[in-house]
């Protein structure tokens, strides 16, 4: 290969970053795109943007008490743990977590359930034995996190939809995940009864709600992990298809006058009416389990862009000579799908040094290309295209937080000519948000990048902006797992032990 030319190489990478330029209009049509289909999915069945009910109607306000355990089967690892909730917005959480084998991601249901329940079987036998000593009777409740979209009917039913982020079992398509664990569960003889089912956007809202309880309660809960989605507290009155004849619901309180909805905003814009889409995205998507869903995921959460740097990378190793010492195996490493990791992109994004050092390191152990064999110009290069792309990233995810607090009406409405009704500053109350996931924490700037955006939405605009408060909700799925364990339980008079 002919000798590179660096200045070549840098401009080619910089074309390259521009492709992931996300402007302040395509925020704003962004927006726009979502508050038409988060109404859709209010109002109908079936849409790619689920608006799922979840039979959740009050957010926690800290008082709440017992004893719970929780699961969750999230993108990458299993965990089970007992909450211990103090009725003063703190807890005590015991937890063991097991990476799940990869191959039980494309399985079928009896190896994966049963896989859980006997994680669930050795916690409780570690944490739990003296309980069953004492309450020989008494079963623990159990709050099942499970991050994927299912088509809830109760607070402790919900038939899968579809499987995301890598996951592909198919004869679980259909089935109330709730009873495949509870049959599982009782196969082992275990005293343990599945109470509720969580999205784990719900489990983050409930917990962020409990630890930070405020005049107006938590507004969204959103991760931005292995996967992306969000749920929020919605007005029963615009879930119409909850009340269209003939929909197939089960019982839930209407006192509140609220449900909490899981967006399942991963699938925003499918159809790709407003989304950017590189061919880096195309080949993504190509490549993935799942073609044409999950298309706005694709572009923001953790499972992919690292897919989408090595895509890019491999552009510009086509077209600037990239890595021009890499030998056969670094380049193999290059042109295998998925072999460049999310936490490549944080780490990368956090050098600044002037060597670029770690960004080398980092190449080296995920890529194989020996970092004495990586110029500078080709560091920087490779970092210019993971701040594109991670930049893109958080600029995305501004645009379901923007919509929702637009459709919640939590945005005053532009200045009228009469500024009667208008509050004052100090009146506006705080907007809180409950995150949580690999991004949202360990890419660095990520919420600074996410903000810039939220600005550039009109109706928000940085007075808006300023009053969003938004913190990482520590153990959230587990905390709100077992928060609606709690309340699934005290509904059926089930007393805590
Ligand atoms: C799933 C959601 C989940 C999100 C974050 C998505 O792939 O569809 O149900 O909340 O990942 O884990
Ligand atoms: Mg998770």
């Amino acid at each position: 290969m002919a000798p590179v030319d660096s200045k070549a190489l840098i401009a080619k990478a910089e074309a390259i970053a521009r492709e992931f330029e996300y402007t302040a209009e395509d925020v704003r049509k962004g927006v726009k795109e979502f508050l038409r289909e988060m109404d859709l999915g209010l109002q109908n069945d079936g849409q790619p943007m689920t608006m799922i009910p979840t039979y959740v109607t009050s957010v926690p306000n800290g008082t709440e008490k017992g004893v719970y355990l929780a699961v969750d089967l999230g993108g990458t690892n299993f965990r089970v743990c007992s909450v211990s909730l103090k009725g003063n917005s703190t807890f005590t959480l015991t937890q063991a977590k097991a990476a799940i084998p990869k191959e039980m991601m494309t399985s079928d249901s009896h190896t994966l359930f049963s896989f859980l329940a006997q994680q669930v079987k050795a916690f409780v036998e570690e944490h739990h034995a003296d309980h069953f000593e004492e309450f020989p009777d008494h079963h623990l409740q159990l709050g099942f996190t499970f991050s994927f979209p299912v088509d809830q009917r109760a607070v402790n039913k919900g038939y899968l939809i579809r499987w995301t982020k890598g996951f592909d079992i198919k004869d679980a398509i259909g089935k109330d995940v709730c009873e495949l664990l509870q049959k599982e569960i009782d196969a082992l003889g275990l005293p343990v009864t599945v109470a509720a089912l969580v999205n784990d956007t719900v489990g983050t809202l409930m917990a962020r709600s409990y630890t930070s309880p405020g005049k107006t309660g938590t507004l969204l809960g959103a991760i931005f992990g292995t996967g992306t989605n969000g749920a929020y507290v919605e007005k029963l009155s615009k879930i119409t298809k909850m009340t269209k004849p003939g929909a197939n619901i089960g019982e839930y309180d209407k006192s509140t006058g609220e449900m909490v909805v899981n967006t399942e905003w991963g699938s925003f814009d499918n159809e790709l009416r407003v989304l950017p889409n590189t061919p880096y995205d195309q080949e993504l998507d190509k490549m993935s389990v799942n073609p044409g869903i999950q298309m706005f995921e694709k572009r923001i959460s953790g499972m992919f862009l690292g897919e989408i740097l090595r895509n890019s990378l491999l552009a510009l190793k086509d077209s600037a000579g990239l890595f021009a010492k890499a030998d056969i195996a670094a380049d193999a490493f290059l042109h295998t799908p998925w072999s460049v990791d999310t936490s490549a992109l944080s780490f990368i994004e956090a050098d600044n040094s002037e060597d670029l050092a770690r960004t080398k390191q980092v190449l080296e152990a995920q890529l194989h290309v020996p970092a004495a064999d990586i110029s500078i110009e080709e560091a920087r290069a490779v970092k210019i295209l993971a701040h594109a792309i991670g930049r893109r990233s958080a600029r995305l995810s501004a645009v379901p937080i923007a919509a929702i607090i637009i459709a919640t009406g939590k945005v005053q409405p532009p200045p009228q000519p009469r500024p009667v009704a208008a509050k004052t500053d100090e009146e506006l109350e705080v907007i809180d948000i409950g995150v949580d996931g690999s991004v949202v924490e360990h890419y660095p700037g990520f919420e600074k990048l996410l903000r810039e955006a939220l600005r550039e939405v009109e109706e928000l605009g940085e007075k808006n902006e300023k009053r969003i408060r938004m913190g990482v909700a520590k153990d959230g799925s587990g905390v709100g797992a077992a928060l609606i364990a709690q309340v699934a339980a005290k509904m059926k008079g089930i007393e805590n032990k």
